[in-house]
């Protein structure tokens, strides 16, 4: 059929296709999902499934793809990590009762942002959404993760787009959502840097002024949910209003776990930039790009998913109140002094359920009786941790009164459900006998109806003497007597045939037929009945979902706190003292990264001494290798650690609180904006000048080297004596330019550090310690030695080093830079002494005759070369 007008089905997909250009639609068509014209080319080509062709009427030929209904999950999740929207159209009549055309419609739309599928989210790490506001120099944010349903948001306005700009990448790189809606009239730079590097979804202005928020809210967040937001006044909060907008629209369901609107301002919590969180490895290894080889590799001994989140959450913003920080800390001592109480919490723990990421489920109410059940065995676990931590009379007491007593929800539970129940209520039992009646009568009703069907193929052997003759069931033909084809002569008359197979025949009889209607009904009315039993327990679960989301909060903290405590016991870390008054004093500091690495040989350990008056600033020198970069970052590390309440890797630790670490360590170009190594490097020193303040901490390594000598040297000079002079923030300045050494004699607050090594004959031992004073020489060409280059190379690079250094101020490095002497080599002659040189130290009398030989070979083989 081709007439040039697309068929009614056609029209129906093109008309929902139109409303939503910017997703693949997945059609629902019987137990398939189609995909049509362009969506299914993609689809084809992304999930690698077979495109065909359909008759649409006007085309003829219209691409197509499906999958089938039941599989579709796994099929969305790959599209969504490739970076798509999927827009689900399903039936929503059922097609045996409609009248022509099944009325379709779009049931969810489905985004990176609002992804829910446990099976495929990271269990250990938040899925966000976040909506980003800007406006002249005003920031609104606020993101959630819709599985578990927390939302946080803030506001600041700032004097300058340079650090709103700034603020924006920082707080996005903290997040580090899956998606941002961001006002589509946004600076066109920083909307392209958020499209390069992120899922956005533009939001038109028009679009957000006609959000009635007002209804939003009222029809679709529970009375707690719409207080929280009334009295937080929270209508006006553009970003928040967005979000709530968007998950309404594409989810198309109420929120009801959406009930805390949490407000931060991350100036109140130690702010660290992305460059220094991705350069300290605070979450992914720089090597692995994942939690390999980070801090919270190192710190994340949680045994629930939930911990693990929290924890993440926790090294994203250390704390600045001591009190806040003071109190993790008792806690950690408290578990370290505690040690068997500890571990019978740890075994409660492992046992628990992801109950946080059940609250969407709660929420639309589609949790299976499985997950119910977890609830129950979760809330019985918390109660022992409950107990356990309430034995104690120090800090873990106020742990043990947080958590709630949610035993009437698990003795419900425990009444209504079996211990171990399917996923999924068909014919089996779900609901504990007992508790409905009804319900047992009708399944002893339906365990009659087996008895009866047992007792009636017995009866009908014996009546017709078939001794094979058998009572079977499909799901097609439902109850039926089968009869091999040797015994049909002894069928009774009353017997209806239905079927004839190669060996058997088969038939109804009335009397089957009836006790299959009535076994049909009560199945029916018992799965209608369990539904229902089900369903009143879902919305019993409802009314108490804030219970269950405080209950997920407190158990994070604590597996958080358990999991520091682990880590500090293990590790032989110490408990930080915590100032106001700008010291940092750090007795044999550790790298806790670094350290890990050292099995056999120890990692040596350093002390650092940093106050606001003579410990300013530290030069440090030292040749490439020596350590220093590892020494700054342990400094920062051990600060941040300090910070989020952790103890940390040294035998004694005094931190001052701060309210910024910035870092400038290794060059990377940063292609995505256009910008050269040295050009970064510029600009970060630049963000750091212009928001560093006397309580932050600045680690800068070798500033200034991407440029030529003495430009480099200059800027470094200039930068440091404007700290010294300005900025007044403590600093580790780790540099090659050791002319910087001399500002030591200008600035009282100036000093050397460097990191020892040795040199014994022709080679040079690092010793890892760091002592007070400058390094008397760069090393750089015995290090170039080290590591491995060409002695020919090395003799002559010696030769160029005396020269200058006779010539200081004459050949500065300039076009006329001139090194005389140069003993033109061939690449023979070179080969040739190396030869040589390995034949002359061969160890003759350290050879076995075979080994001899081998060598013999060799020598002449190689010679031939030369
Ligand atoms: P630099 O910055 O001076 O070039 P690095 O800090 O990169 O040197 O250190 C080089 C290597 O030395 C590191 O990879 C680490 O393995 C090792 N190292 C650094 N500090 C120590 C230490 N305190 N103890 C043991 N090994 C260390």
């Amino acid at each position: 059929m081709n007439n040039n007008k697309p068929t009614p089905m056609m029209l129906q997909y093109l008309d929902t296709k139109k409303k939503h250009p910017d997703s693949i639609l997945f059609f629902r068509l019987g137990d398939f999902y189609e995909m049509f014209f362009d969506d299914a080319i993609l689809a084809s080509k992304e999930l690698e499934i077979a495109l065909t062709k359909r008759d649409a009427g006007f085309a003829q030929k219209a691409p197509m793809c499906g999958i089938p209904y039941h599989v579709a999950h796994t099929y969305i999740s790959k599209l969504i990590n490739k970076g798509y929207k999927v827009t689900i159209c399903d039936q929503v009549e059922d097609p045996k009762l409609a009248k022509g055309l099944v009325k379709r419609q779009v049931t969810k739309i489905i985004t990176p942002g609002t992804f829910t599928d446990s099976d495929f989210l990271k269990s250990d790490e938040n899925n966000y959404l976040m909506a980003v506001y800007l406006k002249k120099y005003d920031m609104y944010i606020a993101y959630t993760d819709f599985s578990t349903g927390e939302l946080y948001y803030t506001y600041r306005t700032f004097l300058d787009e340079e650090s709103l700009f700034s603020s924006v990448r920082d707080e996005i790189y903290r997040i580090m959502p899956s998606e941002i809606l961001v006002n589509e009239d946004i600076d066109k730079t920083l909307n392209k840097f958020l499209s390069n590097n992120f899922f956005i979804t533009n939001y038109k202005n028009d679009d957000i002024v006609n959000i009635d928020i007002g209804k939003l809210v009222c029809e679709n967040l529970t009375d707690l949910g719409q207080k929280n937001f009334n009295e937080k006044k929270l209508s006006d909060n553009i970003a928040i209003k967005t979000l709530l907008d968007y998950l309404f629209k594409t989810q198309k369901i109420h929120l009801n776990h959406i009930n805390n609107f949490n407000h931060y301002d991350y100036y109140k919590n130690l702010v660290l930039d992305e460059n220094s969180k991705r350069t300290l490895e605070l979450l992914k290894g720089l090597n692995t790009n994942n939690k390999k080889g980070s801090l919270l590799e190192i710190l994340d001994k949680c045994k629930t998913s939930m911990g693990s989140r929290l924890l993440k959450k926790w090294l994203s913003s250390p704390l600045t109140n001591i009190d806040r920080i003071e109190d993790r800390l008792n806690h950690i001592e408290d578990f370290n002094s505690d040690l068997l109480v500890t571990e019978d919490i740890k075994d409660r723990l492992k046992n628990i359920y992801d109950i946080e990421r059940l609250s969407l489920k709660i929420s639309n109410k589609t949790l299976n009786p499985k997950e119910i059940n977890s609830i129950k065995e979760t809330i019985n676990l918390s109660l022992e941790i409950k107990k356990l931590l309430g034995k104690n009379n120090n800090n873990l007491k106020n742990l043990s009164v947080k958590i709630e007593n949610l035993v009437f929800i698990s003795e419900k539970i425990d009444q209504i459900i079996i211990d171990d129940p399917p996923a999924i209520i068909e014919d089996e039992r779900v609901i504990k006998k007992g508790y409905s009646l009804e319900l047992d009568e009708l399944f002893s009703a339906k365990e009659e109806g087996k008895d009866w069907i047992l007792n009636f193929e017995k009866k009908e052997k014996e009546k017709t003497g078939i001794k094979n003759l058998r009572i079977k069931y499909n799901k097609i033909l439902g109850y039926f007597i089968e009869v091999t084809k040797s015994n049909i002569s002894q069928i009774p008359s009353d017997y209806i045939r239905k079927q004839t197979l190669v060996g058997s025949e088969r038939y109804f009889s009335v009397e089957l037929k009836e006790m299959e209607s009535k076994l049909l009904v009560s199945k029916d009315e018992a799965l209608r009945l369990q539904s229902k039993i089900l369903s009143e327990l879902k919305n019993f679960l409802l009314e108490n979902i804030i219970k269950f989301q405080n209950l997920s909060k407190i158990i994070s903290a604590i597996d958080v706190l358990v999991s520091l405590s682990e880590v500090s016991r293990r590790n032989n870390y110490k408990r930080p003292l915590l100032n106001k008054e700008g010291l940092i004093d750090i007795k044999k500091g550790r790298h806790p990264i670094v350290e890990k690495n050292y099995k056999d040989e120890l990692f040596v350990p350093n002390d650092t001494y940093l106050d606001l008056d003579k410990n300013l600033i530290h030069i440090i020198t030292g040749p490439n290798m020596a350590g220093k970069s590892t020494y700054m970052r342990q400094v920062a590390l051990i600060t941040i650690m300090a910070h989020i309440g952790s103890f940390v890797p040294c035998e004694y630790a005094n931190i001052s609180v701060l309210d910024r670490i910035f870092t400038r360590i290794g060059a990377s170009d940063n292609l995505a904006m256009g910008q050269s190594t040295f050009m970064v490097e510029m600009k970060e020193v630049a963000n750091i000048i212009d928001n560093a303040s006397k309580n932050s901490l600045l680690i800068l390594d070798e500033v200034g080297r991407g440029t030529s000598t003495y430009d480099g040297l200059s800027i470094a000079y200039a930068i440091l004596e404007y700290i010294a002079t300005n900025l007044k923030a403590k600093t580790l300045f780790a540099t090659h330019y050791h002319e910087l050494c001399s500002l030591e004699e200008k600035y009282p607050s100036i000093s050397n550090l460097s990191i020892a090594v040795k040199k014994e004959e022709e080679d040079i031992i690092f010793l890892r310690k760091i002592i007070n004073g400058p390094s008397n020489h760069s090393y750089g060409i015995d290090v170039a030695k080290l590591a491995g280059i060409d002695d020919f190379i090395i003799k002559r690079a010696w030769d160029i080093l005396n020269s200058l250094e006779n010539n200081k101020g004459k050949n500065k490095l300039n076009k006329n830079f001139k090194i005389d002497n140069f003993e033109q080599k061939s690449i023979f002659d070179i080969k040739k002494d190396k030869f040589i040189e390995k034949v002359k130290n061969i160890d003759i009398n350290n050879l076995s005759p075979m080994d001899a030989f081998k060598m013999l070979n060799e020598i002449i083989e190689k010679s031939k070369e030369i």
